[in-house]
């Protein structure tokens, strides 16, 4: 779908509340930290900004952000006995309502020291988004996204989530098409201004398996080794791609 100069104003305003909140939870991450601490850092933005939020009561998800520590891959649920200790990494993944349009994105982070392969992981991670976001550009397809995510990562010696993709957004968080960070074997729909898409690389360090937990949210890898997540709202437009998840 093709939004308008004022849908695209509004969904500005839903991206900058986002991007307010990963700011704020930023700064509450550290050693000891519980998961739920980090949610309620960013409720209170939500409550500043009189956002709405998209994540909470979403098929039932009790909070405003996922915490994924570790080897957990996405959808992780806050919670006051996930204590953060140095040396792990954790994905936060957030969005935000403005006048009825939706922004969505995701970051991780390391707590304390982490190691230089955490690191590594997560700089990939980040790397592969902006290589995908770089493909939304009037007159691409979109499996140009996926295909360059794809290939960021598994030249570090990475694998990417299949089961889990990006998406487009508007009136709702979750639209169609989706946009997967791997080549699928067509190039998808051709691209053009107006079109916005959350695009958001899960990015493992082992295999691209996961497993889904038992709490019917928390989706781990299947191997066990750490996985990292980066996302962003980006608008298609005539000046090529416009992030609206960036401060
Ligand atoms: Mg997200
Ligand atoms: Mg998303």
């Amino acid at each position: 779908m093709r939004r308008s100069a004022d849908e695209l104003a509004k969904m500005r305003k839903a991206g900058r509340v986002v991007a307010e909140i990963h700011e704020a939870t930023r700064a509450v991450i550290r050693p000891g930290v519980t998961t739920a601490a980090i949610d309620r850092a960013a409720r209170a933005v939500l409550e500043r900004r009189g956002a709405g939020s998209n994540f909470l009561g979403y098929h039932g998800f009790p909070a405003v952000i996922c915490t994924s520590p570790n080897s957990m891959i996405v959808h992780g649920i806050p919670s006051e006995a996930v204590v953060l200790a140095d040396g792990d990494i954790v994905s936060i993944d957030c969005g935000a309502i403005v006048e009825g349009y939706h922004g969505d994105a995701a970051y991780t982070v390391g707590v304390g020291t982490i190691s230089a392969e955490a690191a590594r992981l997560i700089e990939v991670t980040e790397a592969s988004l902006d290589a995908g976001i770089d493909q939304l550009r009037a007159g691409n397809r979109l499996h140009d996204v996926g295909r360059a995510v794809q290939e960021v990562a598994e030249a570090a010696g990475y694998s990417v989530v299949r089961e889990y993709v990006g998406h487009a957004i508007g009136t709702a968080m979750h639209e169609d098409p989706q946009v997967p960070n791997y080549w699928p074997g067509s190039p998808g729909p051709m691209l053009k201004t107006g079109m916005v898409f959350a695009v958001e690389p899960m990015v493992n360090a082992g295999g691209p398996e996961t497993v889904l937990l038992d709490d019917g949210w928390s989706v781990v890898t299947a191997d066990g080794s750490l996985s990292a997540h980066a996302e962003h709202t980006i608008a298609v437009t005539d000046d090529g791609p416009e992030v609206f998840t960036r401060l």
